[in-house]
């Protein structure tokens, strides 16, 4: 044909999205099967006269066409347009494009721009060099608008099938949430997991009761040697795909995940983000209002009032002290100038509370002024005792206190926990026990038997700690209700706890000249005085 052009060809090769569904060995055999023929498409290409210099095969599997990230299919475009290459050889249009504004672009604009040959061999055949204008013609316009519906059908009915499921309140997920477990003959179903049921249990009403920060919550789960979510799904045999990666400890966003989950209302909320469409595989978060919320598809692990007091006191966004725990009055403390949040410093050894207002926003637009924390902590704590003593019949507020969440649970728990822990040494008890028996009746050798004693006694002296933790912990949480039992016997709080503060403040306001106002929730009409 007297052709003195010549051509670096690329051939590109993509899975189907049939493909994909099949086995591992069968899609391997699709993409060499695809590389043969275009290598022999080549060759023809060759026998009839044209000059090849030569070829390189590029091709991205498991991805989906009508992403146009494809890593493989970036590279293409990147040698192309290092003019390292200048002729793209696909089997059919819909491996090289799966939406038609892409084809579009490419075929009509980019390619006839960058002098790049494109030849598609089946479905549409197309050689921009050799049949100019058969990238143009409709039916490879047709045949790129139908690649795309078909792209976009399938992704619709996915969809409709899990809306389906969603609206009836069935569970989807892979796994189920940390403290359920999907039911044995219905995995739409979630049952109560009572190991991690505890554990959530434990996390609401340490928060909730307003006695420890998110951090401080973090490091006793990990004292105590309790495995994360992840962790926890690996050690029950789920999860299996990804058992590195995750060094097994809490951490305060994986706290926070559960003190803002509400499947543990026993409702289910499904949702909550969503692919971003057929073509850009991202997610994104969903609007409330459009998540699939039903109530009551399984047992609730959290009542509402706890849930609702750990949503409130994390919306607070208090900052944990140095030793752990909350400062009762973090998050209440207001300036009553400007009617904006103080914040707590230290200095010298003494803490303050100070309008930031000033100083970050302008001389203007408040006072300065600050208060030290024990004196204002002093003043407030003599003020609820006033508040409560005129309130004569404390039958109200001593119920309300009762209900507070965080109490004798605790100590329960953490008996479940030392009997497991009790187990499990009498279990390294045995062991140890059986091995010396079978190296004294020579069944194995003293090395074994050595080897065997040392993973024993490590793992004794792991579980005898655990045990002494948890019997202190026991201690601790035994009289953690002492503020109460103060109160009812004196009739006066002898401390403020956070939780208590919160119960029974709403706000405290700072004014320039010292002076406090209080807000008690006692106005709730809800207390009858
Ligand atoms: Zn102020």
């Amino acid at each position: 044909m007297g052709d003195t052009r010549v051509w670096a060809v690329i051939a590109y090769v993509r899975l189907s999205d049939e493909d994909r569904e099949k086995p591992e060995d069968e899609k391997s055999r699709s993409v060499d099967n695809q590389i043969k023929y275009l290598e022999m498409y080549i060759e023809t290409m060759k026998a009839r006269g044209e000059r090849i210099s030569g070829h390189a095969v590029i091709y991205d599997d498991g991805k989906t066409g009508t992403d146009t990230n494809r890593t493989g299919f970036q590279e293409v475009m990147e040698l192309l347009r290092e003019k390292k290459y200048n002729c793209l050889l696909v089997s059919d249009l819909s491996r090289g494009f799966r939406n038609i504004s892409d084809q579009t672009y490419y075929l009509e604009e980019y390619f006839p721009l960058h002098d790049i040959r494109f030849i598609s061999t089946t479905l549409q055949y197309v050689d921009s060099y050799l049949l100019p204008g058969s990238a143009l013609n409709l039916g490879v316009k047709i045949q790129g608008i139908t690649n795309e519906q078909f792209a976009y059908d399938t992704s619709v009915k996915i969809r409709s099938k899990f809306d389906l499921k969603r609206k009836l309140g069935e569970f989807i997920g892979a796994f189920a949430p940390y403290g359920y477990a999907k039911k044995l003959d219905n995995s739409d179903v979630l049952v109560v997991d009572p190991e991690a049921a505890g554990i959530v249990r434990d996390i609401f009403s340490w928060y909730a009761d307003g006695l420890m920060s998110l951090s401080a919550i973090v490091k006793k789960l990990n004292t105590f040697g309790i495995p994360n979510p992840t962790k926890y799904k690996n050690q029950k045999g789920l999860n299996l795909k990804n058992p590195a990666g995750n060094d097994g400890l809490w951490s305060a966003s994986s706290v926070r995940r559960i003190l803002t989950n509400e499947v543990y209302l026993g409702r289910m909320v499904q949702g909550r983000e969503e692919v971003i469409n057929y073509k850009v595989h991202k997610s994104r978060k969903v609007p409330r209002e459009d998540w699939f919320v039903v109530e009551g598809t399984h047992e609730a692990i959290i009542d509402p009032k706890t849930f609702d007091k750990a949503q409130q006191l994390l919306s607070m966004n208090v900052r944990a002290g140095a030793n752990g725990g909350i400062h009762p009055l973090a998050g209440i403390v207001k300036c009553g100038e400007c009617k904006k949040a103080m914040s707590r410093k230290s200095s010298k050894g003494h803490a303050y509370y100070c309008c930031r207002t000033r100083r970050e926003k302008g001389k203007q637009f408040c006072k300065s002024h600050s208060v030290r924390e024990k004196v204002l902590y002093a003043a407030v704590l003599e003020a609820v005792n006033i508040q409560v003593w005129q309130l004569g019949d404390m039958r109200a507020l001593t119920q309300r206190v009762q209900n507070a969440p965080g109490k004798p649970a605790d100590t329960r728990d953490f008996g479940y926990r030392i009997t497991i822990s009790e187990k499990q040494l009498e279990n390294e008890t045995a062991v140890f026990d059986k091995s010396y028996y079978d190296f004294a009746r020579g069944v194995i050798s003293e090395a074994q038997f050595k080897r065997i004693r040392g993973i024993c006694e490590r793992r004794q002296a792991e579980l005898e700690n655990l045990i002494e933790t948890l019997r202190q912990e026991t201690k601790i949480t035994g009289v953690k209700p002492a503020a109460f039992d103060a109160f009812q016997k004196g009739r006066r709080f002898t401390e403020l706890t956070r939780g208590l503060a919160f119960d029974l403040i709403e706000t405290v306001y700072v004014y320039e000249d010292m002076s406090l106002e209080i807000c008690f929730r006692f106005a709730d009409p809800s207390i009858p005085s």
